[in-house]
Parts: structure tokens; sequence; C-alpha cells
């Protein structure tokens, strides 16, 4: 497979499956956070897509698209292993939906930070949340998903409290 195949099934399967999450989180009125603004075109579409909920962004430094590019009561500034903690302190576990895209190229790094997050973020849901990551994540009590369709196995992966 080349890059350019890898890239493209990334990009189709965060369409598939955050499209299939906002749907079937509809009724959840917690708040909605994205991990990893970057250049906010996963941002962009989950604002296109979600009404009625708040949605905060968690990135270290933003730089995105002027048109995708949260204000600033909903950026949440800074590392999130420091910021995830935080927000559980804040919002307790309240989110209807969580969707992460931290990683880079390396994915043995990327691997081990979802590792390390995973504690981290499994307490922010509520109960019939879901949560939409890039990378396989390493739950204790959130149940991995089936994917829906249009979504390629190992591109994109759900779970559910
Ligand atoms: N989904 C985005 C889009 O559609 O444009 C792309 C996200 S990009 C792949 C990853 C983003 O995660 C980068 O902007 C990076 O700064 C952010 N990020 C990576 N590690 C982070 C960390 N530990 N804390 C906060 N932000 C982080």
């Amino acid at each position: 497979m080349s890059r350019l195949d890898v890239f493209i099934d990334r990009m189709v399967s965060q369409r598939a499956c955050l499209d299939y999450a906002i749907a079937q989180t509809a009724a959840l009125p917690g708040p909605v956070y994205e991990l990893g603004l970057g250049n906010g075109r996963t941002y962009h579409h989950m604002r296109e897509k979600i009404a009625g909920r708040p949605i905060y962004v968690f990135e270290r430094a933003v730089a995105s698209h002027p048109d995708s590019t949260p204000g600033d009561d909903f950026t949440i500034l800074g590392d999130v292993t420091e910021t995830l903690p935080a927000a559980l302190g804040r919002f307790g576990a309240t989110a209807s939906l969580i969707h992460a895209d931290l990683g880079g190229h390396n994915l043995a790094k990327n691997d081990a930070f979802a590792r390390q997050i995973s504690p981290l973020v499994e307490p922010l849901l509520a109960v019939g949340g879901l949560m939409v990551s890039s990378d396989r994540m390493y739950f204790t009590g959130l149940a991995e998903q089936e994917l829906p369709a249009g979504a390629v196995p190992g591109r994109c992966f759900i779970y559910r409290r």
C-alpha cells in the first residue's frame, strides 16, 4: 500500500466513524471533545454536523485554518497529558463523544502515546458515550464497537462506555 492509499483510508474512515458516532450520540446532552486540532478539518466536520452540544478542542499549539479555529472559550490549550486530567475535574464523566487524532508518522510512538493517554480519556466519557480514535486505545472499561460501512479496519477505532 502506498502512503497515499493509507492517507485516503484514514480520511475516509475518520468521516465514516465520526458520522456514525455523531448520529449514535445525538440524544446525549454532554460536550464533545476534539483531541488534536491540527488543520481543523475534523473539527470543522464535527462543527457542521453537531447541533446543540458544545465542542471543546484540546491542542498544544493552535495552527488551524481560520475557518476551522474554535473560540478561546472552547480551546483547551496545553499538552493533553495535563489538560485531560484537568478536564475531568472541570466536566466530570459527561462527554458524549470524544474524537482523538493526535498521532504523527511514527506508528510505534503513536501506539505508546495511545497507551499513555487511554487511562486519561476513559473516565471523561458519559455512559453511552462514544470515543473515536485513529489509533488503537487501551481501555479497561470501554467496549470496542464494530466499524460502520465505509470505514477501513485498522484505520479507525470506536469504543463505547
Ligand atoms: N484531525 C486533525 C485535522 O483534521 O486537521 C489533524 C490532527 S493532527 C494529525 C494532530 C494534532 O495533535 C497536532 O495539531 C498536534 O499539535 C496535536 N497534538 C499531538 N500531541 C499532542 C499533545 N500531547 N497534546 C496536545 N496536542 C497534541
